[in-house]
């Protein structure tokens, strides 16, 4: 099993040098999924050698230009390449909008099915399901309608303990015991019993999204135990009147959610373009939260 996240951009609005707008690719077993997909995305994810037409599904976390101007580009150049399978993009209302009058007023016609599912969410619910993966949306706070996102790893069937399997076991009998159930003869007594012959595979892996938000403990239970949770850091508490403002958090609120939730790793980003880097944001994040890192570009967090 695998689960990687690969941080395409973790730069916020204003263009930073060597930052770029909101991006993650997520490679979870065989398939990719896209989170948030701000301008420039298609380039950063040529140049850091991900393939742009293995992408299934696309999550974004709210219509900020930061966070969806990379859609229209990318939507098309998949067109380009001959995409036929279908791809799917999550978000809040207003997307379908924005790209059905590009595609009008540009005269595009896609080559494949592109289906767009909006919501609101006012609290959190499962969007989008398929073998690897169950992904939630739950509500952030940011001033327009925005969503973090939830990615559960699914749990994978029970390993044989091949050692101790009768030589003359049937397959549907392990079928049933990869599936946890025990194996009855035809008095109903236990056959084969699934403590005895397999093993726990190991939990799932979790990966929560919030960007942007200002400070909101909502999210705690939202992102309970996850192994990597990344929540946006626009700012330091320096200039907390700032995030207030803009609706944004600071490093030291986003490790504080960090710790309230008891997550194994915090990775923070989205800083606003007047850092020059992360050691500032670093130092005030550990104080609360000792397992904090840089979610600097180009970084793949493996789960
Ligand atoms: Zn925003």
């Amino acid at each position: 099993m695998a689960f990687e996240v690969h941080i395409i951009g973790s730069g916020s609005a204003l263009p930073a040098k060597g930052r770029h707008h909101s991006a993650q690719l997520l490679k979870i077993n065989q398939s990719h999924y896209l989170v948030d997909c701000g301008e420039g995305t298609q380039f950063r994810l040529v140049t850091l050698g991900h393939s742009l037409l293995k992408i299934t599904a696309i999550f974004i976390s709210h219509l900020h230009g930061d966070h969806i101007l990379g859609l229209f580009g990318l939507v098309s150049s998949m067109d380009m390449m001959g995409r036929k399978k279908p791809l799917f993009i999550f978000s809040p209302p207003g997307v379908a909008e924005l790209l059905v009058s590009y595609f009008r007023v540009t005269n595009t016609v896609l080559g494949y099915e592109l289906t767009v599912k909006e919501m609101d969410v006012s609290e959190k619910r499962l969007v989008y399901e398929d073998a690897n993966v169950n992904v939630f949306a739950f509500p952030l706070k940011h001033g327009v309608s925005t969503q973090g996102y939830l990615f559960q790893e699914k749990a994978t069937p029970r390993n044989l303990i091949k050692a101790k399997l009768p030589p003359d076991i049937k397959i549907q009998e392990i079928v049933k015991l990869k599936a946890g159930e025990n194996v009855l003869d035809e008095n109903g007594k236990i056959k084969y019993s699934v403590e005895d012959l397999t093993h726990l595979p190991p939990a799932g892996k979790s990966y929560a999204y919030c960007s942007d938000t200002e400070y909101f403990e909502n999210v705690v239970a939202h992102v309970q135990h996850v192994d990597l949770l990344f929540h946006e850091t626009t700012y330091l508490e320096m200039h907390k009147e700032k995030a207030i403002k803009n609706n944004h958090s600071t490093a030291k609120e986003a490790a504080m959610i960090a710790r309230m939730a008891h997550v194994q790793k915090l990775a923070i980003g989205h800083l606003s373009s007047r850092y020059a880097d992360f050691d500032a944001h670093l130092e005030e994040a550990q104080k609360e939260f000792a397992n904090t890192e840089a979610a600097t570009e180009g970084k793949v967090f493996i789960l």
